[in-house]
């Protein structure tokens, strides 16, 4: 039924989560009869993604990287409006991402990039803790606010947070359970988020 060129394609289209095999044929169909820039230009970004886009040198959050070979610093890192002495700490940039669509938030983040996870053997020296502790001395963060999932792991994550920071004497939250438990901040409503944010409470 398709060429071989499209069978790869879609084979490709259908290793990205969320697309099925209807869903790449779609997008294929929808390139070639798109405009020809559509489809030059998404290759072309999607070429260089990995080239162009690294961590953010203080926070993890994803940044360009600096054609000069220097650190990465992320849009929000970089913005001179944030509150330097809030601090929101997440697991994945995917939840920084639901955060921020939220709109509420003022200060700034760190991605930890994984969660303490003791059925999987994460265990504390795997996360970036010795990084997070550096920061929170250096900028003078006087709250923390945890926003680990609701899950197994996030809550394990956020009791060994409380036991790290809690003896330094700053303020230490935890986001409200607005978002289901063992749910993904990922999949929280822009609405949800902001109450969960709003109602946080010490932890
Ligand atoms: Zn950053």
């Amino acid at each position: 039924m398709f060429s071989e060129r499209l069978k790869r394609l879609l084979v490709l289209l259908s290793r990205l989560p969320g697309v099925g095999e209807k869903t790449a044929a779609r997008y294929a169909l929808f390139l070639l009869a798109a405009d020809e820039s559509l489809s030059r230009e998404l290759g072309a970004e999607i070429a260089a993604l990995r080239d162009r886009v690294a961590p953010c040198s203080r926070c993890n959050n994803l940044a360009d990287r600096p054609e000069d070979g220097g650190a990465a610093l992320c849009a929000i890192c970089t913005d001179n409006k944030r509150d330097a002495s809030i601090l929101c700490v997440v697991g994945r940039v995917q939840d920084l991402f639901a955060i921020e669509r939220a709109g509420t938030m003022r200060g700034r983040y760190f991605v930890l990039g994984r969660l303490l996870s003791p059925l999987e053997g994460v265990g504390p020296d795997e996360l970036p803790m010795d990084k997070l502790l550096t920061l929170i001395e250096r900028e003078r963060v006087r709250e923390v606010i945890v926003a680990t999932p609701p899950s197994v792991d996030g809550e394990a994550t956020a009791l060994l947070l409380k036991r790290e920071i809690a003896p330094r004497g700053l303020r230490l939250t935890r986001i409200a359970s607005g978002v289901p438990h063992g749910g993904d901040l990922e999949y929280a409503d822009p609405i949800t988020m902001g109450r969960a944010l709003a109602g946080r409470q010490e932890l």
